[in-house]
């Protein structure tokens, strides 16, 4: 620990957004429930509202993770199940696209990687393959088709 000039010292990952009233550390214990799935649901959701934050507790997680890794259950497996952190379809098109911020394109990044979530997988995969310009210009030219077979139908009509 060092000391400042002021006589306090400060923890470097503490920011003034972390000042959240009864915000409380996770401990060892809460990690190892929330990867058994017995952690209450309140402070489930506060520890992946904190992870989407949080590279200090992911580290954690993560070594929680390969601690408990029994072959039992994985976090990957919780989140699967309960798909209680999924980002939305949206954001996962704004990460495709890199709009996304370092933070949250970084917990993204985790929760695809790290956690691997099958259902977000195949949504990017999907989302990706929907942004390919081949099949961009597929559809493009079936929509086309539909418009000039739609037209010559009108055309008939008016005739
Ligand atoms: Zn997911």
């Amino acid at each position: 620990m060092m000391r400042t000039a002021g006589g306090w010292s400060r923890n470097p990952h503490t920011t003034a957004g972390d000042a959240v009233p009864h915000r409380r550390e996770f401990t060892e214990a809460e990690l190892a429930a929330y990867i058994a799935e017995a952690l209450p649901v309140e402070r489930s959701m506060a520890l992946e509202s904190e992870l989407r934050t949080s590279t200090a507790l992911r580290e954690r997680l993560r070594a929680a993770l390969a601690a408990s890794d029994s072959g039992t259950l994985s976090v990957g497996a919780i989140w699967q199940q309960q798909r209680l952190s999924c980002p939305s379809r949206s954001t996962w098109a704004a990460y495709l696209a890199k709009e996304l911020g370092d933070g949250l394109t970084e917990y993204l990044r985790f929760h695809l990687d790290e956690i691997g979530c099958r259902f977000c997988a195949a949504n990017v995969a999907d989302l990706q393959q929907a942004s390919d310009p081949e099949a961009e210009r597929r559809t493009r030219k079936y929509f086309q088709t539909s418009v000039g077979r739609l037209s010559q139908v009108a055309a008939d009509d008016a005739g």
